[in-house]
């Protein structure tokens, strides 16, 4: 009888402790943050990269690129959600949508500030703009320029774009 209630009471701190376990990574996921802009990771313009050979969830290209530039180390885009569907793309298939008046990350909440690189700081400096929104077509993409703005651009071109030189402010 006793050896019974022990065995009820592990059972039942299990079913707790998996409760709170499955609670705990729930909130996390809902709290995921980018490490680069601070901001909230949106589901349809999350990217999966390396900069510099570490792993990285960031809320969209555009962040991952430029902080590519401002290290000077190089990008690889790994994964980027479809802005239609929030599914992960193989960049390399994916049509993306440059500049266009839509950015969901700047919708979300301002940017963190990039301290100790008040070199490269612009006015009106949003490290998550223009936006770049990835489609899996090229139909797609098309008809949100039609209705959206913005300009066709492929995985070579974004490539291209974490690599070239963020203009420096001159000190006087
Ligand atoms: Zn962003």
């Amino acid at each position: 009888m006793r050896k019974r209630i022990i065995f009820a009471g592990i059972l039942g701190l299990g079913a707790v402790l998996v409760i709170l376990g499955a609670w705990y990574l729930l909130t996390q996921r809902q709290a995921k943050v980018c490490p680069f802009s601070g901001r909230g990771i949106h589901p349809q313009t999350r990217a999966l990269v390396t900069i510099g050979g570490r792993k990285y969830e960031t809320c969209c290209v555009r962040c991952a690129i430029i902080e590519a530039r401002q290290t000077g180390k190089p990008l690889q885009i790994l994964k980027v959600a479809d802005f239609q569907t929030s599914k992960l793309l193989n960049p390399k298939n994916a049509w993306f949508v440059e500049g266009s008046a839509v950015n969901l990350c700047m919708s979300m909440s301002p940017a963190a500030e990039s301290p100790g690189r008040e070199g490269v700081y612009l006015r009106g400096f949003d490290r998550c703009s223009p936006s770049a929104l990835a489609f899996s077509s090229e139909e797609q993409a098309r008809a949100f320029i039609a209705e959206h703005g913005g300009v066709l651009r492929r995985l070579e071109d974004l490539q291209r774009e974490s690599k070239s030189t963020v203009p420096q402010v001159k000190k006087p």
